[in-house]
């Protein structure tokens, strides 16, 4: 069959389509192309309307039959559109993007991300010896960059790489699709180091334009999760940090390490397999952010596991502790939510493998940790952007806010996995993804 393409270039019908089920997709992309064309322009123009069935506003709240109006990237009204909101120029409430029955929700924020890890030609899991090009690498990160965003995740935090920076800097100014991007740059992970030593490697990090800085205080999981750390040198790394204004994540698993790292003054503490109930209690009564993994980070090298294994420690005896710490992270999850004033985020460690499905972490953390769904989502909006110290700016559906929004089939807040089912993106203003209204 020939090609046809509509007035913007696109191929509207590909070889395998034949028949009157090939002409409806026909029809259906064409009608998407019109739909979506004038949207666009509307969205340079002025001020752009969303209407969608229901909105969860990322703090707990819910709104059926919402219109949002957004201009120059920023939420600027939200209402029922029964209720009488009016935007500018469209008395006939007729929305810019009418997102039938789908779910609004604040776009999700992800603590812990790793966008420049991927898979090689080989497809084998990248490492620096492995003789890809930086330009390569380059693309394979943004590309996850451009899946994570498709899967609804409109910020990350990578903790990190000093390619992050340039990677930052493409997304900031539009020049390929990605989300947010916070950095810390090279982590610092050297126990041999003397607390000054340390403590200027804080200060360069901010130099080299870090928004955080990211510190092992432990082994790895596949190492046993030992303090690498003493205490003297995670006062000095989380002093400096902070006596700048930077935040810190730190790596640890042991209740020791966590402990120390919370003693320290740190922001956050990932990972924490290990934890007990008693470090949990000390991290809330001092306020320390908890950023837990139960499932996606371990199921994914173990759903990987030929494409890492014979790499450093991914071995028999690596891939062994990872399958034993699900139930290990999982049952410490449980704690953590039980533990009193614990502020948990959502953060996945998404590595090669993992970018996209970063949601698979909030279905693990309703169906096999208890958390309720509304919960979650909000650890992945308005808590995480509040860990992030931009709780006024982003991870809330609210006027003066980015508008950061993602459509899903389904309401979330009732099954955590309509969150696999992204069907529309906006970050800051522009949509990056728009599948179609179901059932319209
Ligand atoms: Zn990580």
């Amino acid at each position: 069959m020939a090609e046809s393409r509509g007035a913007k270039g696109q191929s509207l019908v590909t070889p395998g389509q034949t028949g009157i089920i090939g002409a409806m997709r026909t029809l259906r992309s064409l009608a998407a192309t019109l739909a979506l064309a004038p949207s666009v322009a509307l969205a340079q123009a002025g001020p752009v309307t969303i209407h969608a069935a229901r909105l969860l506003d990322g703090r707990g709240g819910v709104m059926n039959d919402v219109l949002i109006v957004i201009d120059k990237g920023k939420i600027v009204q939200i209402g029922e559109r029964k209720g009488g909101i009016r935007p500018a120029g469209d008395p006939s409430l007729h929305a810019t993007y009418e997102l039938g029955s789908l779910t609004l929700l604040p776009g999700l924020i992800d603590a812990h991300s790793h966008p420049t890890w991927y898979f090689n030609k080989q497809g084998r899991y990248h490492t620096r010896a492995d003789g890809d090009t930086p330009v390569q690498s380059m693309l394979a990160t943004a590309g996850n960059a451009f899946a994570t965003l498709n899967g609804g995740v409109t910020t990350i935090q990578s903790p990190g790489s000093p390619e992050d920076r340039d990677l930052r800097e493409a997304i900031e100014s539009g020049a390929i699709p990605g989300p947010r991007v916070l950095t810390s740059l090279q982590p610092l992970n050297d126990e041999k180091l003397t607390p000054d030593s340390l403590r200027a490697l804080v200060r360069q990090r901010k130099q080299q334009g870090a928004d955080l800085i990211k510190v092992f205080a432990s082994q790895s999981i596949r190492d046993g999760g030992a303090p690498t750390m003493t205490q003297e040198q995670m006062n000095a790394i989380c002093g400096e940090a902070n006596a700048l204004g930077l935040r810190t994540i730190v790596h640890a698993h042991s209740a020791e390490s966590m402990r120390m790292s919370t003693m320290a003054g740190c922001t956050q503490i990932e990972h924490g397999v290990f934890a007990t109930k008693e470090v949990l209690a000390l991290m809330a009564e001092k306020g320390t952010y908890f950023d837990p993994q139960i499932c996606l980070v371990f199921r994914n090298y173990l759903d990987n596991r030929a494409k890492y294994e014979g790499i450093g420690n991914y071995n028999e005896a690596g891939f062994a502790a990872m399958e034993r710490a699900i139930p290990v992270a999982t049952e410490a999850f449980k704690w953590a939510r039980a533990t009193k004033g614990l502020k948990i985020v959502f953060g996945t460690d998404a590595v090669a493998g993992a970018h996209g499905r970063n949601v698979e972490e909030l279905v693990c953390r309703v169906q096999a940790g208890g958390q309720p769904p509304m919960e979650a989502i909000v650890s992945a909006t308005s808590l995480g952007a509040e860990a992030l110290r931009l709780g006024d700016r982003i991870g809330a559906v609210a006027p003066g806010y980015e508008a950061d929004l993602v459509g899903v089939a389904g309401d979330p807040s009732k099954d955590i996995t309509a969150l696999r089912r992204v069907a529309f993106v906006m970050k800051g203003g522009r949509v990056y993804r728009w599948d179609g209204a179901p059932g319209n």
